[in-house]
C-alpha cells in the first residue's frame, strides 16, 4: 500500500511527493551522524522525490540546526585543515573574477577557513556558523566568525559577496535562507552557492551509495533544482560549473575509497605518502555564481 505523504516540497510547496527511498538511519546515533566529515556515506532518512520540480529531500527533519549549535565537534575536519585551505583558496580565486574586492560573508562558515584565505586575497571578510565548536576555533585563530545563524544582529551588510559553501543541502528552507542573504546585499552584490549534485556522473553511477548521500544533507539539488530555486528567490544566475577541486591527504583519500573497494583490492598506503595532499576533481558538486534580478 502506497504511504500518504503529508509534506510539501520545500522549493515548489507541491504535495505531489512520492518516496524515493526508504531510511536506512539507525535513530540512536543520529547526533554523531550529522559530523561534516562523517563516513556514513548511502545513509538516509525517507527520502522524497517532487514530482512537480524534482527536488529531493527529508521531509521529516525539518530542523537541523540543534544538532549542529551544540553536539557537533568534528576534529576529522580540523585535521584536514590544511587542504580544506587550498580548496577554499580555489574558491576564492573563482571569486575574483566576479568581485575584486569588498565586504565577504561567509555563510556556515565552519573553522573560517574561507574567510581566512579571502582576508588573505584582500577581502574584508567575516563569517556565521551555528556549530559553538568551530565558531571557538576560528575564534582561537582569531579569525572574525560568528556563533549564530541568519538573520544575525552582528552582521553589518550590505555585502558584495555572500558565500554558501556546502550549506543549502543542510538546510529544510533554501528559499527563506535565499531571502534571508538577499537582505543583506545590494544591487551589484553576488551570491556564490556551492552544493551536490544528485545529476552528476558520480551520482548516476553510485545510486544510493553516492557520497553525498548522507544524514547530514536533507535537500537534494541538480541543476535543474538549484536554478528553480535561486530564482524563486529573485536570483540571477551568472554562471553554474563544477566546483574547483578538493584537496586531502592521501591517507584520507585512501581510507574513504575503501569503502567501495572489495577486501582484495584494499591495500595500505605506505606512512611516507599519507600526508601527502592530492587534488581531487570529482565533478559532483555545482558552483553557481548569482546576482540579484
Ligand atoms: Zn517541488
Amino acid at each position: 500500500m502506497k504511504k500518504k505523504i503529508s509534506s510539501e516540497c520545500w522549493l515548489c510547496n507541491s504535495k505531489e511527493l512520492e518516496i524515493a527511498k526508504l531510511s536506512n538511519l539507525d535513530e540512536t546515533k543520529q547526533e554523531s551522524s550529522f559530523v561534516i566529515s562523517g563516513r556514513d556515506y548511502g545513509i538516509t532518512g525517507e527520502m522524497h522525490h517532487c514530482q512537480n520540480c524534482d527536488f529531493l529531500q527529508w521531509s521529516d527533519m525539518n530542523d537541523v540546526l540543534p544538532f549542529y549549535e551544540n553536539t557537533m565537534e568534528d576534529p576529522t575536519y580540523e585535521s584536514l585543515r590544511k587542504g580544506r585551505s587550498l580548496q577554499a583558496r580555489k574558491v576564492v580565486e573563482k571569486i575574483i573574477k566576479y568581485k575584486k574586492q569588498g565586504k565577504l560573508l561567509d555563510v556556515g562558515a565552519g573553522s573560517g577557513i574561507l574567510v581566512e584565505q579571502a582576508i588573505k586575497t584582500g577581502y574584508k571578510a567575516e563569517g556565521i556558523e551555528p556549530s559553538r565548536w568551530f565558531q571557538e576555533k576560528a575564534t582561537e585563530l582569531g579569525l572574525p566568525v560568528y556563533l549564530g545563524s541568519l538573520p544575525h544582529s552582528n552582521l553589518r551588510g550590505p555585502y558584495e559577496i555572500v558565500t554558501l559553501i556546502d550549506v543549502i543541502e543542510h538546510v529544510s528552507n533554501p528559499i527563506e535562507l535565499l531571502l534571508e542573504i538577499k537582505k543583506i546585499t545590494t544591487t551589484n552584490s553576488i551570491i556564490v552557492i556551492i552544493t551536490p549534485d544528485r545529476g552528476s556522473i558520480p551520482a548516476k553511477l553510485l545510486g544510493w551509495k553516492w557520497w553525498n548521500y548522507k544524514p547530514g544533507h536533507i535537500g537534494y539539488f541538480n541543476n535543474k533544482t538549484i536554478e528553480f530555486a535561486t530564482q524563486k528567490a529573485g536570483l540571477k544566475q551568472i554562471k553554474l560549473c563544477y566546483r574547483p577541486a578538493l584537496y586531502y591527504p592521501l591517507g584520507f583519500i585512501a581510507e574513504r575509497v575503501k569503502l567501495y573497494l572489495p577486501k582484495f583490492l584494499q591495500f595500505p598506503i605506505p606512512q611516507f605518502f599519507q600526508n601527502l595532499i592530492l587534488p581531487l576533481d570529482l565533478k559532483d558538486s555545482l558552483m553557481g555564481i548569482y546576482t540579484l534580478k
